[in-house]
């Protein structure tokens, strides 16, 4: 899908995009990349706005201010500086406001080996891209403490939001030509959450029979990619693995200051630098614009500018190569400002690096997902699962559960312990000492639906003995089972 033209875009081609200049370094490296895109002649009408550290400081709790909103909204693409996340002031992340304003469930980082800076990776030839999910999975952010002793955080991961990303990396495979794409989850523990993922990415592998669709186990990826790193071409996962993964991935190539990010959304899509505002050097002419240049150049290709793109990408890839200018976190004391390295690169426009593989990028489609995906044919309640707090010891209170809840239609298939089950307890378990217990109850009659009414009447129950906190339905899809086994469950 193409990003939004605007109404003066139709006129003159020219592409408006809303530009943040963030906190700390931030307006020294958007500035260097403005200064490289306006050389290179990009045809961009920037419209600046504020966010971060000023906007918490008048008040505003998102960090966002509403115009900022509205331009985004109205141009579709962002180019932004890093914005600091208050300590002690202000509220949530900026960074984390805008993702959830507009969508922008794609997170891709490239990482390829850079020529003329020097790693222990270097010659190796890494080149993939970490596809990462960007609005699901823990990082919704649902937190309550189920008891004074107990917190708990809601993974959601849907059919929906696994498909879009999944396509999304497929899609990308297509347009910059790579052969592979991986899979990494835990879904050999997470059966259901990180299983919906890797399930989904097998069934959207058969759209693409051209791509080699691989499932790793994500531990097993941490480790290939710091052994056997240009194995991979592009790499898929749900929003904290692809967060701890893509970081460890910009380590291999030179660090923060060479990671650039697009997140992509169909509302709109916001593009910048993997690092941070990096306080201690700002204001100082020392940052390293290459990781915000890059996210431009992401950017460029985002709104179909090829050409533009690959001029701006060859220029700064030269500069690195000749080495002739660095800035001082790769040269040290030899190294030159911000500022001086931007000259160079502008000074290399029209050139392109001796040595690095060309890669013929045609623009990404946003795929489009279809709104019935993961609908179940049929879906029975077998049972409820009610967690109390309680300090009592399993084998005391399993036996007073049993006794407050006879003659109801569920009964207590067992009680466990973060996971484990401990009453019955068949083979010797002493749990930990804790607060919050989950007492598992299923339909008296197999064949039965448990209906609402017999839920609330066993709540009544159970609240007689300890106060219950939450209460989950256990259902069947299809006559299978949409909940996990305990540990030592049958
Ligand atoms: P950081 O700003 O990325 O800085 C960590 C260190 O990395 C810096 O002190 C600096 O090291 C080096 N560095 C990072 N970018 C560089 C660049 N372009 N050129 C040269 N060196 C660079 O991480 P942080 O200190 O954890 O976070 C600072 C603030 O940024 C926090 O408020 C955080 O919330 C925010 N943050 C924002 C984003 C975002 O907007 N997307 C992302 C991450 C963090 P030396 O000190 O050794 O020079």
């Amino acid at each position: 899908m193409s990003p939004k033209k605007t109404k003066s875009s139709k006129k003159t081609s020219e592409h408006r995009v809303t530009l943040i200049p963030g906190d700390g370094i931030g307006p020294e490296v958007v500035a260097a990349a403005q200064a490289v895109l306006a050389a290179a002649e990009a045809p961009i009408r920037w419209q600046t706005c504020l966010a971060g550290a000023e906007v918490f400081k008048k008040g505003v709790a998102s960090g966002v201010l509403p115009e900022t909103v509205a331009s985004i909204r109205e141009t579709g693409v962002a180019l932004k500086g890093p914005l600091e996340t208050p300590v002690g002031y202000g509220g949530k992340s900026a960074n984390v406001t805008l993702r959830k304003y507009f969508e922008t469930y794609g997170n891709l980082r490239p990482v390829r080996e850079l020529p003329g800076i020097r790693t222990p990776y270097s010659g190796r030839g890494i080149d993939f891209v970490v596809v990462r999910e960007n609005v699901e999975d823990l990082y919704a952010g649902i937190e309550h403490m189920q008891t004074p002793g107990t917190a708990q955080a809601l993974k959601l991961i849907s059919h929906r939001g696994s498909e879009k990303i999944i396509r999304l990396a497929f899609e990308l495979a297509r347009a910059e030509g790579r052969k592979t794409v991986h899979c990494a989850t835990k879904a050999n523990i997470l059966k259901l959450t990180e299983g919906l993922f890797k399930r989904v990415f097998e069934e959207v592998a058969q759209d693409y029979p051209e791509i080699r669709a691989e499932h790793m186990i994500v531990d097993n990826c941490a480790h290939q990619m710091v052994m056997r790193p240009e194995q991979f071409d592009v790499i898929v996962m749900t929003n904290m693995n692809g967060d701890i993964l893509s970081d460890l991935a910009s380590a291999l190539i030179g660090g923060l200051g060479f990671a650039p990010s697009a997140n992509l959304g169909d509302q709109a899509s916001i593009f910048e630098a993997v690092h941070g505002s990096a306080p201690q050097i700002a204001g100082k002419d020392m940052a390293n614009p290459t990781a915000l240049i890059s996210s431009a150049v992401l950017m460029l290709r985002h709104l179909g500018e090829m050409a533009r793109a690959d001029a701006v990408e060859n220029a700064l890839l030269a500069t690195l190569e000749d080495g002739k200018a660095l800035t001082t976190d790769i040269a040290g004391h030899a190294g030159v400002g911000t500022k001086a390295f931007t000259q160079e690169i502008i000074k290399n426009l029209g050139r392109a690096p001796k040595s690095y593989p060309r890669r013929d990028y045609k623009r990404l489609r946003l795929p489009r997902v279809d709104d019935a995906t993961g609908a179940a044919v049929a879906h029975r309640v077998v049972g409820a699962d009610v967690i109390v707090e309680c300090a009592e010891a399993p084998a005391a209170l399993g036996p007073r559960v049993e006794a407050a809840t006879a003659g109801l239609s569920l009964k207590l298939a067992q009680i466990s312990s973060r996971g484990a089950k401990v009453y019955p307890d068949e083979v010797g378990v002493t749990p930990e000492p804790g607060d919050c217990l989950r007492l598992r109850f299923k339909s008296v009659r197999a064949d039965a639906a448990v209906s609402d009414a017999a839920i609330l009447e066993l709540l009544t129950r159970v609240a007689g003995l300890a106060p219950w906190v939450h209460v989950e339905k256990l259902s069947e899809f299809d006559g299978k089972p949409a909940f996990t086994k305990d540990s030592g469950e049958d």
